[in-house]
């Protein structure tokens, strides 16, 4: 492992990942890399890691290992998936469904959302009331 502090230009600024702990934080002009032996970039540390030290931060990076693996295992579990899917959707199906959420939209449909459940009504005009379009969950009104 090798660290590299390197300058950065005053006026651009960065927003990066702190590598250890995951945190976003805000960069100012000096950025503290990691390597790996051969050089290869691993990402940054915070100045809240730097100023825990070497120990903290190793902690840092064994908690962050974990979840990574984690969320690695649950990729190749989807990626298993996709394998094997014969629903997977087309592009022509997203944009159809865009088309229809416009087509909506333009149609003054209101969809409300609560913790009772869904429901999509046609906003009533001159004096008509509103019409149920659908509803999934406990209906409103
Ligand atoms: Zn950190």
């Amino acid at each position: 492992m090798q660290f590299t502090i390197h300058k950065l230009s005053p006026s651009l600024g960065y927003k990066a990942n702190c590598t250890a702990c995951g945190m976003r934080y805000e960069g100012d002009v000096i950025a503290v890399a990691i390597n790996d032996d051969e050089g290869h970039p691993l990402g940054e540390l915070c100045p809240n890691c730097l100023g825990e030290g070497a120990t903290y931060t190793a902690d840092r990076l064994r908690d962050r290992a974990q979840v990574l693996r984690a969320k690695a295992r649950g990729l190749l579990d989807l990626a298993r998936d996709f394998d094997e899917a014969d629903d997977f959707p087309t592009l022509a199906q997203l944009q159809e469904a865009e088309a229809e959420a416009y087509k909506e939209a333009e149609d003054d449909i209101v969809v409300i959302r609560d913790d009772l459940g869904t429901a999509a009504y046609r906003r009533g005009t001159h004096g008509h009331p509103a019409e149920l379009l659908w509803a999934e969950g406990v209906t409103h009104g």
